[in-house]
C-alpha cells in the first residue's frame, strides 16, 4: 500500500547524492491467493522493482507490504529468514541466474540446504522428482547449465523456485529471452505447476499478448506508477487509461477480418529523476486536458475491481 521507492544518482561536491530516480511511486495492489496478478509495462516503467521490493531484495523508502497478513518491508534479514522460502523468484535470464559451474542436482537442491536440514539423500529425491515434473529427465542431474537449450534452463530455474514449496512466486520476464517457440511451452508449465502447488503468480512483463494468457488480473505501470488495474477480460475489452489503451492497440489480433486503430504514441518517456507535477502520462496524452498538468489524477475504481488513475474519469 502506499509503496514508493527512490535510488540516488549523482553526486556532489561532497559525495551525497544530489538527484533520486523515482522508481516506484505510491504503488497500491492487492494479490490474492492462487491468482496470476500481472504487472506489464515497458522497460523502466518500476515493474521489476515492484518485484525485488515484494521479494524483500529491496526495501521501500515508505509504504507497507503485507505478505498474507504480516507487514515484511521493514523486517531484518534475520527476522525474514522464516518467510523467505515462501517467496521465490524466477529470472529472465536462465543462464545468468544459474552458477555454470554447478551441477544441475546440486542448483536445484541449494534452496533446501538453505532453508531446510535435509539430508544429502532427501534433498536428491526432491531433485529428481522435481526434474520430471518440469519436463525433465533425472538422468540430466549430473549435467552442467551449459549443456541445457534456453527453455531448458528456464525449467531448471523454475525447478529451482519450487523445492522449497513456495506460496508466491514472482517471475520477472521469465519467458522474454526464450525462442517464441518455446514461450508457450514454459507458459504452460507454469499454469500447470500453479494447479499442482496452489502457487499465486506475480507475472512481470512487457508483452500485452503473453500476459494475456496468463493472467487473472493485471495492474499497468508508467513511470513507477500503477494507471490501471483490472481483471484481465475487463483490461483488454475495456481498458479505461489512454496509456492502456495505447498499449493495447499494439496488440495483434489472431482476427484478420478485425480491424482496430492503432494509437501511436509520440514523445519521450519523461525522466523518472524529475517527475511530472501532474498526470505522469500527461507529455504523450491525447486526451490531455489542462488539469492534468496541474494535478496527480488520484486512483478511482470505475466499475467493481477495475482501478484507474485518470482525470477522465473525475465525477
Ligand atoms: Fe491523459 Fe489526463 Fe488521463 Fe493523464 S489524467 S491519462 S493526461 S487524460
Ligand atoms: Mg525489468
Amino acid at each position: 500500500k502506499h509503496v514508493s521507492k527512490t535510488f540516488p544518482v549523482g553526486k556532489t561536491i561532497l559525495g551525497k547524492p544530489d538527484k533520486f530516480v523515482h522508481a516506484v511511486n505510491d504503488v497500491s495492489f492487492d494479490v490474492y491467493k492462487g491468482e496470476t496478478f500481472s504487472i506489464v509495462g515497458e522497460s523502466g516503467c518500476g515493474k521489476s522493482t515492484t518485484g525485488r521490493l515484494i521479494n524483500h531484495l529491496l526495501t521501500p523508502d515508505s509504504g507497507e507490504i503485507k505478505f498474507m497478513g504480516q507487514e515484511i518491508s521493514h523486517l531484518t534479514q534475520d527476522q525474514m529468514r522464516p518467510l523467505r522460502k515462501d517467496v521465490q523468484m524466477i529470472f529472465q535470464d536462465p543462464a545468468g541466474s544459474l552458477n555454470p559451474r554447478m551441477r544441475v542436482e546440486d542448483l536445484i537442491a541449494e534452496p533446501l540446504l538453505i532453508h531446510t536440514d535435509m539430508s544429502k539423500a532427501e534433498r536428491m529425491e526432491v531433485v529428481h522428482e522435481l526434474l520430471g515434473i518440469v519436463g525433465l529427465s533425472p538422468k540430466h542431474a549430473k549435467r552442467y547449465p551449459h549443456e541445457f537449450s534456453g527453455g531448458q534452463k528456464q525449467r531448471i530455474g523454475i525447478a529451482r523456485a519450487l523445492t522449497v514449496k513456495p506460496k508466491l512466486i514472482i517471475a520477472d520476464e521469465p519467458i522474454s529471452a526464450l525462442d517464441v517457440s518455446i514461450q508457450a511451452q514454459v507458459l504452460n508449465l507454469l499454469h500447470h505447476l500453479q494447479e499442482k502447488f496452489d502457487l499465486t503468480y506475480v507475472f512481470i512483463s512487457h508483452d500485452l499478448s503473453v500476459v494475456e494468457m496468463i493472467s487473472d488480473r493485471i495492474a499497468v505501470m508508467y513511470l513507477g506508477f500503477v494507471v490501471e488495474t483490472a481483471p484481465k477480460e475487463m483490461l483488454y475489452q475495456a481498458p479505461m487509461h489512454p496509456y492502456t489503451q495505447a498499449l493495447l492497440s499494439a496488440v495483434p489480433i489472431p482476427d484478420p477480418g478485425h480491424k482496430k486503430e492503432r494509437i501511436i504514441l509520440e514523445g519521450d518517456i519523461p525522466s523518472t529523476i524529475n517527475l511530472p507535477k501532474g498526470c505522469p502520462f500527461a507529455a504523450r496524452c491525447k486526451k490531455c486536458m489542462p488539469q492534468c498538468l496541474e494535478k496527480r489524477p488520484q486512483t478511482k475504481e470505475v466499475a467493481p475491481g477495475h482501478l484507474v488513475a485518470c482525470h477522465l474519469y473525475d465525477k
